[in-house]
């Protein structure tokens, strides 16, 4: 299996993205540079820590806005500090959080934050629940959701889909997809072509194709259709 080295880094002009980690079932953590623009992805466990070595608190006390692609722990695990490190560092700017319809962990989490802190929040929180694949704007950024297969296990060893989602982010007519978790699925396929830069997970452990993850060849084989690619999410 490739070793991943991270951060893995991709920049255009002032265009950029660092993933600094992306481990199945440990975390994930991106952070998307446009322009004057900080957007944080999906914000796992360390991800304060890695924003604070990379970029330190004024790049951190910038971040607009945080996509969600889903509610899995290795996606969401860093929410809770990164929304307490904003508050204890005074932010002053608005903040919204992106996260597809029927994502309960986000909305648990920003639940016990507010009730937690109540009247102590020095910065405003927009929770904005994705519910079609509308493109939408944010700081000259075209953002467009587009829905994913990913799947999860109940006790009785049945599979479920969870609410999950991928992002095209747009800048300057330049485009990184990103699938976040996904099967091999048509709408990631078609996100995916001739992007200028594709982040595409390889999260299955095996050859054989599920409805959770994608096989490295499954990965490999759309990652190949973007102008440049990242594989993440490859199992350790
Ligand atoms: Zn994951
Ligand atoms: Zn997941």
């Amino acid at each position: 299996m490739k070793e991943q080295k991270y951060p893995l880094t991709w920049k255009k002009k002032d265009f950029s993205i660092k993933i600094f980690c992306s481990i199945p079932n440990i975390a994930t953590g991106i952070l998307i540079k446009a322009g004057k623009a900080n957007f944080v992805v999906d914000p796992g466990d360390g991800i304060l820590r890695d924003l604070n070595s990379e970029e330190g608190t004024k790049q951190i006390l910038k971040i607009s806005d945080i996509f969600i692609t889903h509610g899995h722990h290795d996606h969401v695990g860093g929410v809770w500090s990164l929304l307490t490190y904003l508050r204890v560092m005074r932010k002053s700017l608005p903040l919204t959080i992106h996260y597809p319809k029927g994502c309960v962990e986000i909305e648990s989490i920003y639940n016990a934050f507010e009730h937690v802190y109540l009247n102590t929040i020095p910065y405003k929180i927009t929770l904005r629940r994705i519910e079609d694949i509308k493109s939408f704007n944010s700081k000259n950024v075209t953002i467009k959701p587009f829905p994913v297969i990913h799947k999860e296990f109940l006790n009785d060893g049945s599979k479920r889909q969870v609410p999950a989602i991928g992002y095209k982010f747009t800048y300057d007519n330049k485009k990184i997809c990103y699938g976040g978790d996904t099967a091999y699925c048509d709408t990631l396929v078609r996100h995916a072509r001739n992007a200028d830069l594709a982040i595409i997970e390889a999260g299955h452990e095996d050859d054989e194709p599920d409805d959770m993850h994608m096989t490295l060849k499954e990965a490999k084989s759309i990652g190949k259709t973007a102008k440049e690619y990242f594989l993440v999410h490859v199992p350790g």
